[in-house]
């Protein structure tokens, strides 16, 4: 029988663990936390949005980086057989819009618990409160970990090597670093050798240059185009829902804009909202004359009521360089013509992102090019391997991101064995 350590409990950690476990392996999960799935237990706003229920296809045309490397794991192990699995081991799931799959529930503890049922039946050993501070690497070959552990009541830690034939790292990126994600991993991977690609925050709020949206921080938009643009060039162009925050703007829009912009080169870059998308600016513009024509005598500020959310009217007149108090019988043609442009264009200079304590995904990690994408093994240290965030992947948000997890997870575990 061989030994298999996974280090991390987190959703590619414990499916590793599982699948390395019904593989025949005697198998030691080690998670720093005091408990499994912290991360877990806060996705899908804590509802857990655990995978897309869409095919391999499906699943590839949402990945953002490296679709290619993921095509083995997703055909070896799909979000069917993911959801199969969670609902054997007594956690009943449903499909919402989008065709995003959280449990019945609602509750993300029950995909947690499901997992502990299932890493019991598999007889993993789970180790708690252990934090691995090393792979050990003999002539080529992974041969265990070095883990600091504290003891029960926390005042002291002591270090000590653990042995193993297999050792799978499962570490995650490094955003939202209080669910224990903090990038560990990269140094592992840089220390047995492999390239780390830089890691970035992604699907993250924007910050803008302006301050206005902190006036309207908790206002969010349905129906409304984001187009962000580096220069001239165009780099999202989506429609649905987004919001103000108090540094700028977020919401499923901005945290997809994000996944394709590069904050590293944040000279020239600017987001244009186009509030009134359904309608062209001719369209819109009649439309205007008309909320005019009933408001004659009343001042702008009060007469675009029908057209906007109460909050937003200031902005975008300020915006347009109208006064406030102006009489719509007092407003030139001019005035109106850069009106209908803010209502299709309001733009929002961003000069940066969140950081890592708001992003849901760590962009970048261990390079793909050194990792056996049907195994996860590394090509270069034999026996270790790579999976879930830590690896350079990430996809947009519906559920892809764990889908990663845990077909990677599996990969890993699966190929552990005699
Ligand atoms: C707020 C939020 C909401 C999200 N919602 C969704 C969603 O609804 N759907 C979706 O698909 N994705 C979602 N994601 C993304 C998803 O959570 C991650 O992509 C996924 O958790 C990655 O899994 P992982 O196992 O690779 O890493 P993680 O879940 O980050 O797990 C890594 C684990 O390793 C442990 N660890 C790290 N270093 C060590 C060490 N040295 N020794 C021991 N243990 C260590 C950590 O404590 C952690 O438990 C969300 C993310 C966030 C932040």
């Amino acid at each position: 029988m061989s030994k298999v350590v996974v280090v991390g409990g987190g959703a590619a950690g414990m499916m590793a663990a599982v699948a390395a476990g019904r593989n025949g392996n005697e198998v030691l999960l080690i998670e720093k936390n005091e408990k499994l799935g912290k991360k877990l237990f806060i996705t899908g706003k804590g509802r857990c949005n655990l995978t897309n229920d869409s095919d391999e296809q499906g699943l590839l045309a949402n990945v953002v980086r490296n679709p290619k490397f993921l095509y083995s794991a997703f055909y070896g192990f799909n979000s069917a057989e993911v959801m199969d699995m969670v609902e054997n081991a007594g956690c009943p799931l449903k499909t919402e819009r989008g065709a995003r799959v959280f449990p019945v529930s609602d509750r993300s503890s029950d995909v947690i618990k499901a997992f502990e049922r299932l890493l019991d039946e598999a007889h993993v050993e789970v180790c708690l409160n252990t934090s691995v501070r090393e792979i050990i690497v003999r002539e080529g070959k992974a041969v265990g970990v070095r883990v600091l552990k504290k003891n029960a009541n926390h005042t002291a830690s002591k270090t000590m090597p653990i042995g193993g034939d297999f050792v799978i790292v499962c570490t995650g990126g490094f955003t939202y670093p209080l669910t224990g994600s903090t990038g560990d991993g990269y140094r592992f991977a840089q220390m047995t050798g492999h390239t780390v690609v830089k890691p970035r925050p992604s699907l993250v709020p924007f910050i803008t240059k302006e301050k206005w949206p902190g006036n309207l921080a908790g206002l969010s938009l349905k129906n409304v185009s984001l187009i962000v643009k580096n220069g001239n060039k165009e780099i999202s162009n989506g429609f649905g829902e987004m919001l103000f925050t108090h540094h700028g703007i977020s919401g499923p829009l901005v945290l997809t804009a994000s996944c394709y912009t590069d904050f590293e080169k944040m000279n020239d870059v600017h987001a244009f909202i186009d509030l009134k998308p359904a309608l062209s600016e001719e369209q819109l513009d009649k439309r205007v004359l008309r909320d005019f024509s009933e408001n004659e005598n009343k001042n702008i500020i009060n007469a675009l009521s029908a057209l906007l959310p109460q909050s937003l009217i200031p902005v975008v007149v300020s915006e347009s360089g109208i006064d406030k108090d102006k009489k719509v019988h007092d407003i030139t043609k001019a005035e109106r013509a850069e009106l209908i442009r803010n209502l299709k264009g309001l733009h929002l200079t961003v000069t940066g992102s969140a950081g890592p304590e708001e992003a849901i995904i760590t962009s970048g990690g261990v390079s793909v090019k050194e990792i056996d994408p049907a195994t996860m093994e590394s090509k270069i240290v034999k026996g270790l391997f790579f999976a879930g965030e830590v690896l350079d992947v990430d996809a947009l948000t519906g559920g892809f991101n764990l889908q990663i997890a845990w077909s990677t997870g599996y990969a890993a575990g699966s190929s552990t064995g005699e």
